[in-house]
């Protein structure tokens, strides 16, 4: 295991290096956090992931922690299968209409640059493939990382494995439970596996099922937020929540229906 060190690796990547080359049964990010005295060194699992092209750095899950553990060089070439091919690029833009996944950006007429952002990062073992890949602008891909960096990986896979948008947003109001939520991680949860050009509605149809959601506004620097805060976890809730409320709307509307035609 005495990998030498390329000449492409310095700095931070290069005290991670070696730090895991002296542990070779593997260390969490806190440890090699603690042990390279990086307190204030902000995404060290991207610093551990500069190493991906020369290093195989194994990750398994322990709990709710990711253990990193040297395996050695990469042998030359063998960094594609981790790498976003330019082909695999085209085709994830081409299908996503050249727009963000979660803002409803374009590149032709907002100008936004897209990335292409692994839904499920890397990191908890998220794969290089189509079905977890999507076009994201840069605005988004930096909030969904900050975001993805302050919970609970396994809470957050566990909400946002539901197919069902309104099941989603439910489930992040229930993580949070008599707590205010914002706006921007409901509309992040709620455009999780498609675009959601009206999320607030989905949110609201929550309330035909006696979910109890209150809202407030907050003037935060320039933006005026919306929080959002679930007060019960209803006992009789349909477990398909997105079918109930299309059923509930397309109830209303056909009683409105009769409610115009004269005479009925
Ligand atoms: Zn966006």
């Amino acid at each position: 295991m005495a990998s030498k060190p390329k000449k492409t690796i310095t700095g931070v990547p290069l005290i991670i290096l070696e730090i895991l080359q002296k542990h070779p049964e593997g260390l969490n990010i806190e440890q090699i956090r603690e042990i390279g005295k990086f307190e204030g060194q902000q995404h060290l699992d991207r610093r551990v992931r500069d190493l991906d092209p020369h290093f195989i750095i194994e990750r398994t899950r322990s709990g709710t922690h990711t253990i990193y553990r040297l395996n050695g060089e990469r042998p030359e070439g063998d960094y594609d299968y981790d790498v976003i091919s330019k082909n695999l690029r085209a085709k994830i833009l081409t299908r996503d209409g050249r727009r963000c996944r979660m803002c409803g950006k374009t590149i032709d007429e907002d100008f936004v640059k897209l990335h292409i952002d692994h839904k499920i990062p890397r990191e908890w073992g998220g794969l290089t493939v189509e079905e977890n890949l999507w076009s994201l602008c840069s605005g988004c891909n930096e909030g969904k990382k900050n975001y993805f960096a302050s919970f609970d990986p396994e809470l957050m896979n566990s909400v946002l494995g539901h197919a069902s948008v309104h099941r989603r947003i439910a489930e992040i109001l229930r993580l949070k439970l008599g707590k205010w939520v914002d706006c921007d991680l409901i509309e992040f949860v709620a455009n999780f596996d498609d675009y959601q050009a009206d999320w607030n509605k989905r949110l609201r149809e929550l309330r035909y099922f006696d979910f109890q959601i209150e809202s407030k506004n907050q003037k935060i620097g320039k933006r005026t937020l919306s929080y959002y805060r679930l007060n019960n976890w209803p006992e009789n809730q349909p477990a398909d929540l997105t079918a109930a409320a299309r059923a509930f709307e397309r109830k209303r509307a056909s009683t409105n229906k009769l409610k115009n035609i004269p005479g009925a």
